[in-house]
């Protein structure tokens, strides 16, 4: 069972989760995930761009605030300040230095989970369970060292995690791992990706050949769009793997892009329920057939906070390796590509990015790629991001794409660039970021999706 940040908010909902512990305990055994409370990441992010322009007082202020805890059992208290202690010393260094690594911001970013998971397993403990807390390093998640998108390294940890939580199983304790975080093998705590709790908890699943994982969030499942865009969205009962992939990866915040993937491969259902109403079923993603209703596409999403690049030059018409160049000089800077179109003019290539890659694409395509007589400019937008329409029904059915594009044309809406991807799961495309919400909510009217 994972708890999403929104599950353990606060004291009240930390205890609603130690009951939901409590109440499936009698006929399962079980591995419990924590995400940090809340938006406690976000604020640690916060935390460090404060310490890293040395704005140290306001960032001591936040400190206080993130760490910040009722009373609690002497024992759980003198870890917090532990705790406490070692987090203002790592902002004080960051602050002092005024550089903020990569190295440095995952160890930053990781005292979310690192007081959550305890104060989770000491509430559970609270109602007569036996609990131990531990780190994805003790759990034996073992990541390479991208820092702030480490990859676990899978038979390694799935044979570590056997080792390490098999005998607490054994003996009935409830392990209480910490979501997001890793250790490289050298020790350093290492972050696997925003959103990266679901990810820890499907690859425990997966090591541990578990029934199910259950994801509890602070909605009734997966929905076909989101409902804080469209109001009459509708839960989802069942997804396959591919359909929940093509979402999460595109749906940027329901769940991490790689979250579904190691039960994917193992086939262990997924379950996406509300931890405020835990009589209902949520969503269940797993490799069945899902259940349509014959309908053809599925659920829309949307993926914020994206921008263009765009490298155009009449050099590279016909010119074999243009493309491998751009995305070389990319790879190589660590720009992550989203999407991608190429005319069959071949005069310019168009790359979605994150916002935040923007100006580094920018920089290092220059750097790689003017004054070759390839490329003569590139240039980039910022506002813009992606509308993923997703379902297994539109594979090999017609006019799929001129629905969607019609719905978006009847708002008026201007389509910057579109991908179908070969699963045939997935349109996406580009439209700028004010005009995103109405885009989803044409395409969630077109296709009827909130109608059961
Ligand atoms: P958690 O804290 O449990 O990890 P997240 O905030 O990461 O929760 O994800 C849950 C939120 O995702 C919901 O509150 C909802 O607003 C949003 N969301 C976006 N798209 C969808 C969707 N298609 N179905 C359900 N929720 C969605
Ligand atoms: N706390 C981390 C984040 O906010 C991981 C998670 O919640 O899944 O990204
Ligand atoms: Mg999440």
């Amino acid at each position: 069972m994972k708890f999403g940040g929104s599950s353990l908010a606060n004291a009240t909902r930390i205890k609603n989760a130690a009951r939901i512990v409590q109440r499936f305990l009698p006929e399962n055994k079980m591995v419990v995930v924590a995400s940090a409370m809340n938006d406690t990441t976000d604020r640690l992010v916060e935390i460090g761009e404060l310490a890293r322009k040395g704005e140290n007082a306001r960032a001591r202020k936040m400190t206080a605030r993130a760490a910040s805890t009722k009373k609690t059992r002497r024992e759980l208290l003198n870890l917090i300040d532990r705790l406490n202690r070692d987090l203002e010393k790592t902002v004080e260094g960051i602050s002092h230095l005024r550089e903020l690594t990569p190295r440095s911001r995952d160890y930053l970013l990781s005292f979310g989970e690192r007081l959550s998971a305890p104060i989770l397993a000491a509430t559970i403990r609270s109602l007569g369970l036996k609990t131990r807390a531990l780190t994805g390093a003790e759990a034996g998640i073992t990541s390479d060292e991208r820092f702030g998108e480490a990859n676990p390294l899978v038979e390694v940890s799935y044979h570590e995690i056997r080792r390490r939580l098999g005998p607490l199983l054994a003996r009935n304790e409830i392990p209480v791992v910490t979501g997001f975080i890793a250790a490289s093998v050298d020790g350093s705590i290492t972050t696997i990706g925003r959103g990266g709790s679901d990810y820890t908890a499907s690859l425990l699943g997966a090591a541990l050949n578990t029934d199910e994982i259950w994801i509890w969030t602070d909605v009734d499942g997966l929905m076909t769009a989101d409902p804080r865009i469209v109001k009459d969205a509708r839960v989802l009962p069942t997804v396959s793997f591919g359909e929940a992939l093509e979402l999460s990866f595109f749906g940027a915040k329901m769940m991490h892009p790689r979250g579904v993937q190691p039960a994917a491969q193992r086939k262990i259902p997924v379950r996406i329920r509300n931890s405020s109403k835990p009589t209902l079923e949520g969503t269940l993603v797993s490799s069945g057939e899902t259940q349509n209703g014959g309908r053809i596409v599925k659920a829309v999403s949307i993926i914020r906070s994206v921008g263009i690049v765009t490298v155009s030059g009449t050099g590279m018409i016909g010119s074999p390796g243009a493309a491998a160049k751009v995305f070389m000089a990319l790879g190589s800077n660590n720009v992550n590509v989203m999407m991608i179109s190429q005319g069959s003019s071949e005069a310019t290539i168009s790359c979605v990015v994150a916002r935040k890659d923007v100006d580094n694409a920018v920089r290092a395509l220059q750097l790689a790629l003017l004054g070759q007589g390839l490329v003569d400019k590139v240039v980039a937008e910022k506002d813009t991001c992606i509308i993923a329409v997703v379902g297994s029904g539109m594979k090999g059915t017609p006019g799929v794409a001129a629905r969607i594009f019609g719905a978006v044309a009847r708002k008026k809406i201007n389509v910057r660039i579109v991908a179908q991807g070969s699963s045939e799961y997935n349109v996406s495309f580009v439209v700028s970021e004010e005009e995103g919400p109405e885009a989803v909510r044409s395409i969630h009217e077109e296709f009827q999706l909130g109608n059961y």
